[in-house]
């Protein structure tokens, strides 16, 4: 098999699955414990959380471990906003991108149906990138948040993150990014993109399911949306997830060590496979950044056929990769975010995504391109007859 979904998920690495053993088994003990064993574990949460900030370029203080980039982001939107909010009531907007994954998406929906905020929705050219000009448009006294991703899980496209945030920090609003598919690939230097708040999510990066983080710069306002015990400082109530930061900061130190190498090769080997593709497939068209694009995403409608039956058809031929993103597989819905891109929605159901891991060979990429080529001219004539 051929795995070319890697921005749904990734295999846990073996060197992250040996960091953390040793808490899932004799080193068991609950960090909150006033014993030797809980003491051990509230040393390996540390040290996780100062690995991480090394990486952030960060204080360990301003990294709260999450279960995953769902909540990250619900805590990043949801708790800004509303501790904003209930510092300054005339704060009542928050500013998203059109091309938000639901995590962002929805949980400003949330404070618009449940908290009386106006959610401005930031659009995307047809490369899926928005301007700061734009942002500028739309930027308000009254603006609690802004939050747009660093790179979009369906079409692999860049944010110009660095230069939205500084323009957000003129107006004194902070700016959250959603890191998730970022990790591993780009930069991740909290400092350097002058971000206020950035999600990222273990599983993308060869650390388990269920473990994530979001890093929320010194003194920015942050109601908890788990409330309970009062761990991570208050910002996450519930006993942490000890073995999931240890395998978390493992897999993100060793990843974002990689980063610029892997970032290098594998965007040649993307874009040979994105020309193999459409010069093998007529009336292929890439979808997203041409360039500014996650160097692990190749992202193509293929029009006149059905991107489920391409995703079948390549999957008998040992090439598994997925219709869009996998939040939203298995809906019927045309993707929000092809269609911002002005995509119609009949193409847009013709979408088909392969994203790599930083093990991606030449070989695979070749040999998946003829695959694509055969799927997607079989399910063209099928479609005929
Ligand atoms: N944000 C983006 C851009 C994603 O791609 C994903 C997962 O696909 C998430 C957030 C959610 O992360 P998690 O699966 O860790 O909840």
């Amino acid at each position: 098999m051929i795995f070319l979904d890697a921005a749904a998920t990734t295999p846990v690495r073996r060197e992250v699955l040996d960091a953390m053993w040793p808490y899932l088994t004799g080193e068991f003990g609950n960090p909150s414990s006033h014993h030797s064993l809980g003491e051990a574990a509230a040393r390996a949460l540390a040290d996780a959380r100062a690995s991480v900030a090394a990486v952030l370029g960060c204080r360990a203080g301003e990294v709260t471990f999450t279960s995953g980039g769902t909540e990250a982001d619900n805590l990043a939107v949801k708790g800004i906003a509303l501790a904003r909010q209930a510092a300054d009531p005339a704060l009542t907007r928050v500013v998203i991108s059109a091309v938000e994954h639901p995590a962002v998406e929805e949980s400003a929906r949330y404070l618009e149906r449940f908290h009386g905020f106006t959610v401005d929705v930031l659009p995307v050219d047809s490369t899926g990138q928005v301007t700061p000009e734009a942002l500028a448009g739309l930027l308000r006294p009254e603006t609690a948040l802004v939050s747009v991703m660093y790179a979009n899980n369906e079409v692999g496209t860049v944010q110009p993150v660095a230069r939205l945030a500084a323009l957000a920090r003129e107006y004194g609003v902070p700016f959250h990014t959603d890191a998730v598919q970022a990790g591993g690939w780009l930069p991740l230097d909290t400092k350097a993109l002058g971000v206020d708040a950035m999600s990222i999510s273990g599983h993308k990066l060869g650390a388990p399911k269920g473990c994530g983080l979001l890093f929320v710069r010194g003194r920015t306002r942050l109601e908890p949306v788990i409330h309970g015990g009062g761990q991570e400082r208050g910002r996450r109530s519930g006993t942490e997830n000890v073995a999931g930061a240890v395998g978390l900061a493992t897999a993100l130190t060793l990843a974002q060590s990689r980063q610029r190498d892997q970032e290098v090769r594998v965007t040649v080997l993307r874009d040979t496979f994105i020309s193999a593709v459409l010069s093998a497939v007529p009336g292929a068209v890439l979808t997203g950044h041409p360039t500014e694009r996650l160097p692990s995403v190749a992202s193509f409608c293929f029009p006149g056929t059905s991107g489920e039956s391409v995703l079948l058809e390549l999957e008998r031929q040992g090439v598994v990769c997925s219709s869009g993103s996998a939040c939203a597989a298995g809906s019927d819905a045309p993707s929000p975010v092809l269609t911002a891109l002005g995509i119609s929605a009949e193409v847009a159901q013709t979408a088909v995504r392969f994203s790599f891991d930083a093990s991606v060979t030449t070989e695979d990429l070749d040999a998946a391109a003829r695959a694509v080529s055969t799927a997607v001219a079989s399910v063209r004539t099928l479609g005929a007859g």
